[in-house]
Parts: structure tokens; sequence; C-alpha cells
């Protein structure tokens, strides 16, 4: 898995009731905009099919729990999306918080209640923003929300996005004229967290991505159908699983929604994330809903990890699924391990007549057994039972009792491994059984017999050693 340069970048977006901000870079594109990159102009979003929120509903409403959840689901609910929300639990984290902010510089990282954590951790929450105008900027008086987000600045691939709903408002979650919704808002936001910018024009007040929040506005909980193109849009195919792998082949699968215009896939594959090989590009067709597709890939190499995703493509753009890997099937990997000799007592003293012998092996998704080859040269003689290491494709740590060793004396063994597509043999090693020792101690059992006075007796060797 290559490491993407992940660079610590702010976009804030702001839900404004008197003033028109837009901080995204953002390309206009039919009925809604998609926030993209500056450097690249990749689309900013989630290139995974799912993301977990957390809630701190400390300081909203009664009900803001159930709001903001509702909020989410509503998106996630979009039939033309593969977008899913999903609710972690509660959270005592905050996001920003003036309170914990006292040289009111936003953004300096110098304070805990700067901005959230590009944690990984999505948070929802409610907090008192900065209500001083600092730098002339009135935004600092007008903002009710905001939304964190942190994203790869070449990929656009989202980590981060954490929303606050600013109490220096009045917020309601029952319709009060005289409050903001929590579910509009949170609706709104979280459209933001899916990558949709807020819309100004006259004709577009009744999209839920419109960017002035209006006190009593319920609307908003409920998505237009621009909102819904805009994130059928951008989720419009989905990586899926690899199956039927063998050792040089696989079946890749994903899922696209043409939404009503004619849509293509193929799939990437390749060691690295680079891929470098396709399949053919193949239909989808355009209906509406989603469509499972597959491409069968070969000629892979054995016992090999690949990467893969799919990329749809409709006439005018490009969607890139999740980066995927399955691994071939292959020969085994065995490795040997250290013997662990087994000390005992016995009448003649310590020995270790017996050890277990220890190894790793790697199946490679084919059913696997191994033996143990041991014995008092280098080209052993002996070998232990066959046993069955599964057909996982980790590795699984194997161990074989052997006894009646021979007493100061070294030892060579290997481990051995086979599946259908080949055997592995682990590298020699060596371990030493003990000279027999005597026992370090010795009971002197004095008898005071009644004719012959104190009779000195042979050790017993179960007895217990003088402390
Ligand atoms: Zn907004």
């Amino acid at each position: 898995m290559i490491n993407q340069p992940r660079i610590k970048t702010v976009f804030i977006s702001t839900l404004l009731f008197s003033m028109l901000v837009c901080t995204f870079f953002s390309e206009r594109s039919l009925a809604f905009v998609v926030s993209k990159t500056e450097s690249t102009g990749a689309e900013i979003k989630w290139q995974i099919p799912s993301e977990t929120y957390y809630v701190n509903a400390s300081g909203g409403p009664s009900g803001s729990l159930s709001a903001v959840q509702a909020a989410l689901q509503t998106w996630t609910e979009v039939p033309s999306s593969s977008f899913v929300f999903l609710y972690g639990g509660l959270t005592e984290k905050v996001c920003y918080d003036v309170n914990l902010d006292p040289d009111h510089e936003r953004g300096t990282y110098d304070d805990p209640g700067d901005y959230g954590l590009n944690d990984g951790l999505n948070i929802i929450c409610f907090g008192h923003m900065d209500n001083v105008v600092e730098n002339d900027d009135p935004d600092d008086l007008h903002t009710l929300a905001e939304n964190t987000i942190w994203y790869d600045r070449y990929s656009g691939k989202i980590y981060d996005s954490d929303i606050q709903m600013n109490i220096n408002f009045s917020y309601a979650t029952g319709g009060s004229a005289s409050s903001y919704d929590v579910q509009s808002l949170a609706t709104h936001e979280s459209g933001h967290s899916l990558s949709l910018g807020d819309l100004y024009g006259a004709s577009e007040v009744e999209k839920t991505m419109y960017g002035y929040g209006t006190k009593g506005d319920i609307s908003k909980r409920t998505l237009h159908q621009d909102d819904i193109d805009g994130i059928a849009y951008l989720y419009f195919s989905i990586t899926g699983t690899a199956t039927s792998v063998t050792s040089a082949s696989a079946r890749l699968s994903g899922s696209v929604n043409p939404n009503g215009s004619a849509t293509n896939y193929l799939f990437q594959y390749g060691t690295t994330t680079a891929y470098g090989s396709s399949t053919s590009s193949l239909s989808a067709g355009s209906g509406t809903g989603f469509v499972t597709v597959y491409s069968d890939i070969a000629g892979l190499s054995a016992g090999t990890l690949y990467h893969f995703r799919i990329v749809a493509s409709k006439a005018t753009r490009i969607a890139y699924g999740e980066d995927m890997t399955l691994i071939t099937q292959g020969p085994p990997e065995a490795k040997t391990s250290p013997a662990t000799a087994i000390k005992f007592s016995s009448a003649s003293g310590v020995t270790s007549s017996s050890a277990h012998l220890n190894a790793t092996v790697n199946p490679y998704g084919i059913n696997t057994s191994y033996y143990f080859e041991y014995g008092l040269t280098p080209y052993f003689g002996l070998i232990t039972p066959s046993a069955q290491a599964g057909d996982g494709y980790a590795e699984v740590q194997v161990s074989t009792l052997v006894t009646g060793l021979n007493p100061k004396s070294t030892y060579y063994f290997r481990i051995s491994a086979t599946n259908a597509e080949g055997s592995s043999y682990g590298e020699t090693m060596t371990f030493s059984t003990m000279k027999p020792r005597p026992m370090p101690w010795l009971r002197l059992l004095l008898l005071d017999e009644e004719q012959t006075g104190v009779v000195p007796t042979s050790p017993d060797p179960n007895d217990v050693p003088p402390r």
C-alpha cells in the first residue's frame, strides 16, 4: 500500500445568513457545485463507500441527536448514490470552541479549540464560535455552522470532516419560527461533507445546498432533485470484491449507477496502486439504479498481492472506485522457527529428550500440509507425521512435538509445506539436547531405629527439594 502524501489542508464552508462567502474552489456543473482541489482539479470526495460519524449533542437543543441522525440518513437513502453515512455513537470531542481558543486565531493549531482534529474521526457538535469581528472579517459574526474538511490536495481524497453548529444562534428541533432548524442545517452541512458546495442563485432557494439559512425553515431537511443529482454524480461507482481467485486469475466486481446516461466501466489492476493493467471497457447500460458489474482477469502471478479498482466513465467524466487488494493463490511459504526443548526431571536427573519443532506456514489460499524433517545430521533422516496448516492467506504458527531424542546431541530440523501449487522448505536450524544431570539435591533421611540407630538412605526422586 503506497502512502499518499497526506497534507493538512483545511477548507471551511460557511453557511451564512447574510453574507455571501464561498471558500470552496468549486466548478459549476449542472445544478449543483462539486468541490475540487486547487492544484489538480480533482473532485474532493470520499474514496471509500461509507464513513462513520460521531455526535456531540451537548449544547444543542433537545432532540439534536435524532435530528442529526435523520439529516445524514437523508443522504444515505438516496438510491442513486452509493455513499453511506454510519452513526458511530456519541463523542465528547468538540470541533471549534472559542472558549478553548483564547487567542482567537483560527487554524494556528496552538489551542485545542482551534479546529477539530484531522484524526479520521468525523464529528458533529454544537459550540460557541468566535463572535468577535477580527481582521474586518464579518463572517465571524454570521457563521451559523461550519464544516472543516481535510483532504489530499492532489487526489482530493477526504480524510476527515468535522461539523460545528454555532450556538451563538438559537437552534431548535421542532420547527420553531424563531430558531434555526438543526436537521435542516445538519443536512446542508453533511452535503458539504460529501463535497457539495453552497448555491446562491435566486432560483435555488429551495435546494438543501442553498447557502443561506432562514429561521424556522425546515424545508432543507428534504433534498431537492438537484441535491440528489449532485450526490449521484459524485458517488456513482464503487469497487466490489475479488472472487474466484486462483493462482493466475480472478473475477473483479463492482457497482455502477448509470443514472440515466450511457456509462462504461473497466477495472484497473496491478501489483501497485499505479495499476498498469486494465480490463477492456464494457457498458453498464444507461439505466437508473446501481448495477453489479464484473470482469475476469487472467495472467496473474501466483502468490502475489494485486491492487484493483473500478473506473466508471460517462460522456463528460470519470469516477474511480476505492482501491482494493487481492492475493492470488500460490505455493506455500514455510519458515523454520527455533525449537523449544522440553526439560523434565526423572530419577536419573534433568534431561531433554523431547522438543517442540516450530515454524510458520502461509498456505496462500490453498489447503496446505506440513511436516518437519529432523535428525542428527544435516540430512535429517526422520520426519514427523503430516499435519494441516489450512488454506488462508496469512502466516500460521505450527508446532510438532518430537520425543525419544538422544541426550547431549545436536539435532538438525526444518519445516516442509506442500499444496497443489508446490512445496516450500524452511531453512535448516539446530537445537541441542542436554546431558543428563544428576539431581542437584539429595535427601538424607535419618531414621532413629530402635535397634541399629541412625541409618542414611538413598535419595528419593519424589522428594521436594530443600529450600
Ligand atoms: Zn454551506
